[in-house]
């Protein structure tokens, strides 16, 4: 549990064919069960679920569609397969899709599949969602670093260089021990069930991009290292470089800074303070101030110390205030407040935190559907009564816009992108692949013993939180990696 936090893990094939282009990008996966692992896109390993026998390709002739796997009895299987194409038919009535996307969907016991046991019903997990991969881009509008998942880059159809995408767009996976509706079902929603379409819609939201890079989990990566309490804070997804994943499973190990990326969304969140914004993303620049996001720490332990004495770390502890600060954090675009985003909950709970909209303001509201509770007994149908519009609020709309997606009536902006690749003289890159390492002991942060090193962080997330909570904790799942992609398609 050295390195629980997430880390945008990177490998690197220093073999490079010449002429070779390389393309960053990062596998969205379940860490603990190693379901993806980023490779090369050719010889990318879908999951096992997608191999095998069981597969149902849908017929719904638009451009979002899934392949299905459902371990059930064959009626739990049609309405699981009913429901994803209502699903997808819905969003393709709002969504201009100009490349077409494929979801990995699939609908399995979670407990026999992923060991994700209890038994209480109350904290069943319900589903999670992700991109499959993202790549990593530069957005020559501010120069920020983001990650960008396919099913988004896909949309920006003016790419002179495409990856080779990977097979599918999304993951989307789905508990069978929950007492769920399906969209077949004609009789009224009962209090005890879980409407089924709208979680998907949920979700499948998420997995076009509706995400946040920030989290605490540096923090609760660090925490072991303080004898005394070390502050909350959060941060974005860090970007580091290591020849060997193994690497950070030691404590003695080298350890790059790189900086932090974010996702697109990031690019709005921001809050308002003495009448004036404060972006997300000036906070992001801020953050990559500590040591100008190029240093090799001798190990974890060094970045620990020189991180507490940094201003980075005061300023991380600000923006974790705003992020538990109820109605503080707004999503922006260009210029104007388009929706609150979620920062009840505290401590903040990554995978629920700012990466959904405010509860208490649209949970009634016909911006009901990204709200991070599901509540029950409420589907679909009973919310067209009240929303007949469908379940694409206007706010919404405007958000998955500004995000890049082409959706009717409904401003699309897209930033000219580049790839990411590493500047010259990056640390631990083919430029510096030899830096001096830094060194700090002069600070709290100590080698943790095996008992403290084994606990879990202090703010460990409450598992009462994920009674009603979308649990698509895509952060806590992330194996991130380098790719190399030598086999570009160059377009005309
Ligand atoms: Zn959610």
């Amino acid at each position: 549990m050295v390195f629980a936090w997430k880390i945008l893990l990177i490998t690197v094939a220093f073999a490079v064919v010449v002429q070779s282009s390389k393309l960053y990008c990062i596998s969205h996966g379940n860490s603990r069960l190693n379901v993806e692992k980023c490779t090369t896109s050719k010889n990318r390993q879908v999951s096992a679920a997608a191999l095998t026998n069981n597969s149902v390709t849908a017929t719904v002739q638009n451009n979002l569609t899934f392949d299905l796997i459902c371990k059930s009895d064959p009626l739990t299987c049609e309405g699981v397969s009913t429901t994803f194409s209502k699903a997808t038919e819905i969003i393709s009535s709002v969504f201009q899709f100009e490349t077409p996307l494929l979801i990995n969907a699939s609908f399995v016991d979670f407990c026999q599949e992923y060991g994700e046991c209890t038994n209480d019903e109350q904290l069943v997990y319900i589903g999670k969602a992700h991109p499959s991969i993202s790549y990593v881009m530069v957005d020559t509008s501010d120069n920020m670093t983001r990650m960008y998942p396919q099913p988004l880059l896909k949309q920006f159809t003016d790419l002179k260089i495409r990856p080779a995408w990977t097979l599918y767009d999304i993951n989307a996976q789905f508990n069978s021990q929950v007492n769920w509706r399906f969209a077949n079902n004609a009789n009224p929603i009962n209090s005890n069930q879980t409407d089924f379409l709208r979680n998907v819609l949920h979700e499948l939201i998420h997995g076009l991009g509706f995400m946040v890079s920030w989290s605490d989990e540096l923090y609760k990566g660090l925490s072991p290292l303080f004898q005394q309490d070390l502050d909350p804070f959060i941060t974005p997804e860090l970007l580091a470089l290591t020849a060997n994943e193994q690497l950070l499973n030691e404590y003695n190990s080298p350890l790059p800074f790189w900086g932090f990326v974010e996702y697109p969304l990031d690019k709005y969140l921001g809050y308002k303070e003495s009448g004036n914004f404060h972006s997300y993303t000036s906070i992001t620049s801020q953050l990559n101030q500590f040591y100008d996001s190029n240093v090799l720490f001798r190990n974890i332990v060094d970045m620990a110390n020189s991180w507490y004495e940094s201003s980075s770390y005061n300023i991380a502890k600000q923006v974790y205030a705003r992020s538990v600060s109820q109605q503080d954090v707004l999503a922006v675009i260009q210029g104007e407040v388009v929706v609150t985003l979620e920062s009840s909950v505290k401590p903040f709970l990554s995978g629920a935190s700012l990466c959904h909209v405010d509860q208490s303001s649209y949970l009634n509201s016909s911006d009901y559907l990204m709200v991070y509770t599901a509540n029950r007994g409420v589907g679909i149908v009973e919310l067209d009564q009240l929303f007949p519009d469908g379940p694409f609020g206007p706010k919404l709309k405007r958000v998955m816009g500004a995000l890049g997606y082409n959706i009717k009536a409904v401003k699309t902006i897209r930033p000219t992108l580049r790839y990411w690749s590493p500047p010259n003289g990056l640390v631990d890159s083919n430029s510096n692949p030899t830096p001096s390492l830094t060194i700090n002991i002069n600070g709290p942060a100590k080698t943790p013993t095996v008992s403290s090193s084994s606990s879990n962080s202090p703010v460990s997330t409450s598992s009462a939180s994920f009674t009603t909570i979308y649990p698509h904790n895509h952060f806590l799942r992330y194996t991130i990696h380098l790719v190399l992609l030598t086999s570009l398609l160059l377009s005309l």
